[in-house]
């Protein structure tokens, strides 16, 4: 026999509103989806009061994530867009003369984009992309970034072989990266 999906339940504790899913799980845990929904999911037999003592207890570590999804992300003005624009005409041609040149590769293309995913993608066919995004940070994770794709012209892919050109270069490079999680100024 199927069992129908279990109903969420919208219920509040310690001034937090969240949705209970009980099911044939035997743990309690408590989530907060993406877009700010805070879920539970519990045993089926679970005590309510039990669920809303775990979610009171963790009211905390909630309310932090509901701020950090909450933040506004920056809307860019052209001019700003337009000025890392140029940064990066203005830096990538000797970053990639040097690196390449240390590497011994050679990129088919080199293109600047608007992405906002990732900041740097290199196809199969050799061709580098840039997106303006990363000339925000700093030039450190900038040279990071250039040294990461030039190293996918020797390898297409994240493995060993490709880490060890990548710290051949930049022995610092996890340093760099890092500075890639913080928000730009
Ligand atoms: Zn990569």
């Amino acid at each position: 026999m199927k069992r129908a999906a279990p109903i969420p339940v919208t219920r509040t504790a310690g001034g937090i509103l969240y949705q209970l899913a009980r099911s044939d799980r035997k743990t309690l845990c408590l989530m907060v989806a993406p877009e700010g929904r805070v879920q539970a999911r519990a045993p089926r037999r679970m005590p309510v009061e039990e669920i809303d003592a775990f979610v009171i207890s963790k009211s905390a570590w909630v309310r932090g994530k509901l701020a950090v999804m909450a933040r506004p992300r920056p809307a860019y003005s052209v001019e700003h867009e337009m000025a890392m624009r140029k940064k990066a005409r203005d830096m990538l041609p000797g970053l990639l003369a040097q690196y390449a040149s240390q590497m011994r590769v050679a990129p088919t293309k080199v293109t600047i984009t608007g992405a906002e995913k990732r900041f740097g993608s290199c196809s199969s066919k050799g061709a580098l992309c840039f997106s303006w995004r990363l000339f925000q940070y700093p030039d450190a994770a900038v040279e990071y970034v250039v040294v990461h794709e030039l190293a996918h012209l020797i390898h297409l892919n994240h493995s060993p072989a490709f880490h060890a050109v990548v710290q051949g270069v930049l022995p610092d490079w996890k340093q760099r990266k890092t500075l890639l999680k913080h928000p730009p100024d």
